[in-house]
C-alpha cells in the first residue's frame, strides 16, 4: 500500500497545468473511505513553503511538519474540529489532544503562542506520524507526480513544474483545498453547516501574533513606518506588522515580506498590493538584511532571494490581486 513507502521518486517531471489539474482535482475530491484530512493538510503545507524551497525545490520534513502541525492544532485545539477520531488516520488527533491535556493548555491558545519546547516536541511526533500516514498516501493519490520522498535521509522535492502550477494558480488553490477540507471535516463531524466551517478552515493557518517580527525589525531598523516614513509612537502611529504581499494571498508569514507600519497605511492597505516602487524599496529592505549575521535575521532569510518576492508580487496580480495600493502622503 502506498502509505507505507518509505521512499517514492519522482514518476515524471515534465507536466502540463492541465495534467496536474486533472490530478489536483481527483486527489481534492476524491471521496474513499480511507480519505481523511490530512491530504488537504499536506497542500495548505506546502503551500505555506511554496517560497520557502530552495534552488532545488526541495523543502525538509521539519518545515512540511511545523505548518502541519499549525493547521491541526488550530483546528482540533483553537476551533474545536476534527473531534472524530478514525483510529490510525486521526493519529495527529490523538497526539495533540493528548499534549493538550497533559500540559493543560487552554482551548484559546493558538500554535505560534505555545512555549517553544512544547512546539518541538509536537512537530517532532506529528513528523514521525507524517512518515507513516501521510506522504507515502498523498505520493500515491498523485501518482508519483507532484514529488519524491525519502523517510532516512528526511528529503522531500517538488516537481519544480508542480511547484510553478501552485504559484500559478495559488490562490484558486487555496480556495479549492479550503473548501474541500471543510466538506471533509463536516461529515465527520457534527457541525452546523460547512459555511460555518470555511471561515475557520480558511485562518487555521494564521498566526495570532506578529508581534516576534517586529522585534526582530525593531533590531535592524528605525521605528518608521515602511510605506509613509512616519516615526511609529502610539496611537494612528502605533507600530504594526504588515504583510507587503497580503496575506490572503501568500498564506504565510516570511520575514523578507513583512514590514513596520502605522496603523493608517496598514488599515487602508488592508488586502491590497503596494504600487511598484515599494517593491523596489523592499527588495534593498531585504538586501540589507540578508548581510546582517545576527542570528535572529540570518535563520529568517535562509532561501531568500530578490526572485522571490520579485515573482510572489507579479503572481498575486495573476491571481487577481490586482487593486494596487499607495499612502495617502506619498
Ligand atoms: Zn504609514
Amino acid at each position: 500500500m502506498s502509505h507505507k513507502l518509505k521512499v517514492g521518486e519522482l514518476k515524471e517531471e515534465y507536466l502540463t497545468d492541465e495534467e496536474i489539474w486533472r490530478i489536483f482535482t481527483v486527489v481534492l475530491t476524491s471521496q474513499s473511505v480511507k480519505s481523511s484530512t490530512y491530504k488537504y493538510a499536506l497542500i495548505k503545507a506546502l503551500i505555506e513553503n511554496l517560497y520557502q524551497v530552495n534552488d532545488e525545490f526541495e523543502l525538509t520534513y521539519d518545515q512540511l511538519a511545523y505548518s502541519f502541525t499549525k493547521v491541526y492544532w488550530n483546528l482540533i485545539v483553537q476551533h474545536d474540529l476534527v473531534k472524530q477520531n478514525r483510529g490510525k488516520n486521526a493519529r495527529v488527533v490523538s497526539i495533540i489532544k493528548d499534549i493538550q491535556v497533559k500540559h493543560q493548555i487552554p482551548a484559546d491558545f493558538s500554535f505560534d503562542k505555545l512555549n517553544v519546547q512544547i512546539q518541538v516536541k509536537l512537530i517532532a511526533e506529528v513528523k514521525a506520524t507524517m512518515k507513516q500516514n501521510v506522504y507515502g498516501a498523498l505520493y500515491g493519490d498523485t501518482r508519483g507526480k507532484f514529488y519524491a520522498f525519502e523517510h532516512k535521509s528526511e528529503h522531500f522535492k517538488l516537481n519544480p513544474a508542480v511547484h510553478s502550477f501552485m504559484l500559478k494558480y495559488q490562490r484558486l488553490i487555496v480556495n479549492l483545498t479550503n473548501y474541500h477540507m471543510a466538506v471533509m471535516i463536516e461529515k465527520l463531524n457534527e457541525v452546523p453547516s460547512t459555511n460555518f466551517l470555511l471561515g475557520k478552515v480558511e485562518s487555521i493557518a494564521k498566526r495570532s501574533s506578529l508581534r516576534p517580527f517586529e522585534k526582530v525589525l525593531l533590531n535592524h531598523f528605525q521605528r518608521t513606518c515602511f510605506y509613509c516614513g512616519k516615526t511609529l509612537l502610539n496611537g494612528e502611529t502605533k507600530t504594526h506588522v504588515d504583510h507587503f504581499i497580503p496575506w490572503s494571498f501568500v498564506q504565510s508569514d516570511q520575514l523578507w515580506n513583512l514590514v513596520l507600519s502605522c496603523q493608517s497605511c496598514n488599515n487602508s492597505k488592508s488586502d491590497k498590493l503596494p504600487k511598484k516602487n515599494f517593491l523596489n524599496y523592499i527588495v534593498d529592505r531585504n538586501n540589507e538584511l540578508v548581510t546582517r549575521e545576527e542570528d535572529d535575521v540570518a535563520s529568517l532569510m535562509t532561501n531568500y532571494k530578490d526572485k522571490k518576492i520579485i515573482l510572489l508580487y507579479d503572481y498575486s496580480i495573476k491571481n487577481g490581486f490586482d487593486r494596487i495600493w499607495s499612502p495617502k502622503s506619498n
